[in-house]
């Protein structure tokens, strides 16, 4: 293990709020934790094309890329790094949480005590963490938007395509890399947005 990263942990923040990415970054900051920030899924691709970090915190919801991409891409692509996911909505027993983030924080329901303790958690587990082989034969979860396309993104190089929707739900998508010409599994999944809609009858759907 590279030595440096005892002393400071690199962590990449994802959020489409920009207050409260900033506000995140410099609680994570006061933890001693170095930080880079993202607004969108893409961005924390591109970001993670450079340089890994050693933990993401991500929000869940947000627009272009939700984090429910972005961390179904992290764990096939790097199964053995922590993430945390927040965000405001409630979440369903059905979401597959489980397969996408070690730890869910609810927005306004932690202190910044409890992140802290949770991050030096994961951190420290993480080279023991032990569904690496699982990860490696996950497809990659893509849920469906309400348009005629999908937006696939690579496990391999981490580019992003749009290719069209013309799957069934549920069925396992096979589809070339337009990059580096890796094969890519996936599954469209249209019931995770659906019921993001379906549980804010009070607000409009903002994706
Ligand atoms: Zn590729």
């Amino acid at each position: 293990m590279d030595a440096s990263r005892l002393f400071k942990c690199r962590v990449l923040l994802v959020d489409d709020d920009p207050v409260l990415l900033q506000t995140t970054a410099a609680i994570v900051r006061s933890f001693g934790f170095s930080v880079r920030t993202a607004e969108d899924g893409f961005v924390a691709l591109k970001i993670l094309r450079e340089v890994l970090p050693d933990m993401i915190i991500s929000d869940l919801r947000m627009p272009n890329m939700s984090g429910f991409e972005l961390l179904s891409i992290v764990r096939r692509r790097f199964p053995h790094l922590p993430t945390i996911g927040i965000s405001g909505e409630f979440i369903l027993a059905t979401m597959p949480l489980g397969l996408l983030v070690d730890h869910f924080f609810q927005k306004g329901e932690y202190t910044p005590g409890d992140l802290k303790a949770k991050m030096k958690e994961l951190i420290s587990d993480s080279p023991i963490r032990p569904h690496i082989g699982k990860a490696d034969k996950a497809p990659l979860w893509i849920p469906r938007k309400d348009a005629d396309y999908i937006v696939v993104t690579c496990p391999e190089c981490l580019r992003s395509s749009s290719i069209p929707d013309q799957t069934d739900a549920g069925d396992l998508q096979l589809t070339e890399c337009f990059a580096c010409s890796a094969m890519i599994s996936y599954l469209v999944d249209s019931s995770v947005l659906k019921a993001l809609r379906d549980a804010r009858p009070k607000a409009s759907a903002a994706n």
